[in-house]
């Protein structure tokens, strides 16, 4: 505790929960009311060092650990979150501001991946070929590769986190998780869980910071691979940084997903799927959709749409009545206000203005910004260009479905996309034709489950393989082959010179 009395968060280090000796703190705030509700140390480079040390030293005995066994404490540990997820989902509404609802669809989003993890070892078996060559048998080992490090972003505190640490530990590796700054709570309660679970002293280590502390992870040699996930400038310098290092990077990043209406769609259920993921969670999800294409007859659906976004309620996430809570910070809130105005600037049609909604008592001082609906929006202009990250829809038009495709397919980002029509014929031809990774078919927020991987693409991503799923166990192992030939007798074969196996 501090002077007044707010708790500090503290650092895992070596299976103990220890309290930094940083200098430099920032606060917690609950964004619906600037409620303070704890101090995060940035932690000192020695922190950092001793975090990565115990992870290395953790690293000898918990990769030779039975399959079994790990999987055993992910068992648990899935269980735990289910018996906690009302209390992980409260402390989640507190710090970050989306709906409780919505704040336990992110706490299952990522007991998903735990589940997941429980099983991992049928994707962590090699191959193997008997008789490549006389004798001689080849077969692979899929082997943990040492300290993992993990970074993750403010809006999914607790989905985000579990997509990493549960399947680097699963599959033998250890691992130093830098959480968000401004909403670490609920990582930590899970972290807690996972102690709680089982998970060894030094297998799973947590320190707080911003760049100086992702700066020393990328650094540090004895990190083998990061993945971050957050914005795009900052991804890029984590990628250039850590790969610099000689590191395996994946950096899951910024977004501006389009959804494509074609007039065949079903009108109803198409605006109400626009309506919940232009605004649920106050636009702050990767997955948002920020850009409708309305195609030639559905160009006429907008005062619907508005009519629709006008009747969600703006509130604190705690609030049951609640549709769209604050933004994360007092910075975010004035960014979003001043690219709304920049819109305007710009030429776009403003048919839904929230900026300043008007909230009773506490809530006056919170980050609000109620659903805002631009028309006529078009490339070049800063509200299609930037990734507004809140409640902003842009809507553009296009005369035909290839226009539509084109216009997604320019812009640079490519995480996801969906179509809404009732054509399966036009559904194909887009899944076919559109360069994005996640592509939904009259679903706005195609996130898959675990059982595949997260696949942004584009300048939406750096690294190959994703979070998650069978691509980050490619990711969080090393692949060894071993040719081997035992012989069944003395007998010499001579000298062989060539490169041919015999
Ligand atoms: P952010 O990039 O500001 O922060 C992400 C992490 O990087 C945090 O842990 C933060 O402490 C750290 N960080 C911040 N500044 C840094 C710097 N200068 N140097 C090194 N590290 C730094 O992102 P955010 O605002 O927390 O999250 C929102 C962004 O994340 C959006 O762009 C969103 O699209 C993106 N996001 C992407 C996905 C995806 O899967 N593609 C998922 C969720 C969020």
């Amino acid at each position: 505790m501090s002077r007044d009395n707010l708790p500090h968060v503290p650092l895992l280090i070596n299976g103990e929960f220890v309290q930094s000796k940083s200098t430099e703190w920032r606060e917690v705030v609950n964004p619906a009311t600037q409620e303070r509700l704890a101090r995060v140390p940035m932690a000192t480079a020695d922190e950092v060092a001793a975090a990565i040390a115990s992870a290395q030293a953790a690293f000898k005995t918990w990769r030779k650990t039975p399959i079994g066994q790990r999987a055993r404490i992910f068992l648990k540990l899935q269980q735990l979150i289910r018996d906690n997820i009302k209390s992980l989902a409260a402390t989640l509404t507190a710090e970050q501001g989306k709906t409780l609802a919505d704040a336990e669809g992110d706490v299952f989003r990522g007991l998903e991946v735990v589940e997941h993890a429980a099983n991992i070892g049928s994707l962590q078996m090699g191959e193997r070929a008997h008789n490549v060559a006389g004798g001689v048998d080849t077969y692979t080992l899929l082997q943990p590769l040492g300290v993992c490090a993990g970074i993750t972003p403010f809006n999914f505190p607790a989905m985000i986190p579990l997509w990493m640490f549960p399947m680097a530990i699963a599959t033998g590796n250890t691992f130093v998780l830098k959480p968000s700054e401004q909403d670490p709570l609920v990582t930590m309660r899970l972290v807690e869980l996972a102690l709680e679970a089982g998970v060894p002293p030094g297998v799973l280590n947590v320190v707080h910071g911003g760049e100086h502390v992702v700066n020393a992870l990328c650094d540090h040699p004895d990190v083998k691979a990061i993945s971050f996930v957050g914005s795009t400038r900052v991804g890029t310098h984590v990628y250039e940084r850590a790969s610099l290092a000689g590191k395996r990077v994946q950096c899951m990043m910024g977004a501006k997903n389009h959804a494509i209406v074609l007039p065949d769609a079903h009108k109803e259920q198409t605006l109400n799927a626009l309506a919940g993921a232009a605004f649920g969670a106050a636009g702050q999800r990767c997955m948002a959709v920020s850009v409708a294409v309305l195609v030639g007859e559905a160009r006429k659906w907008v005062p619907d749409l508005v009519a629709r976004a006008k009747k969600l309620s703006v509130g604190a996430g705690d609030s049951a009545s609640t549709d769209v809570g604050p933004l994360i910070s007092c910075a975010a809130r004035e960014r979003v206000e001043a690219l709304i105005a920049r819109g305007v600037e710009d030429g776009a049609q403003l048919e839904l203005d929230g900026r300043i909604p008007s909230l009773p008592g506490a809530l006056k001082e919170g980050n609000f910004v109620g659903p805002t609906i631009f028309s006529g929006v078009r490339p070049g202009m800063s509200v299609y260009e930037q990734e507004i990250f809140g409640p902003v829809l842009c809507i553009v038009e296009a005369e035909t479905m290839d226009e539509a495709i084109a216009i997604t397919n320019a812009n640079p980002n490519g995480n996801g996309t969906a179509i809404f029509t009732q054509s399966g014929a036009a559904a194909r031809k887009f899944e076919e034709e559109i360069e994005v990774g996640q592509v939904g078919i009259n679903v706005p927020i195609p996130v898959p489950v675990p059982l595949f991987s997260f696949t942004g693409s584009r300048g939406s991503k750096l690294g190959d393989l994703g979070p998650y799923g069978k691509q980050v166990v490619l990711f969080y192992t090393q692949t060894k082959t071993v040719t081997a030939r035992w012989f069944e007798d003395d007998v010499s074969t001579g000298v062989n010179t060539t490169i041919a196996l015999k």
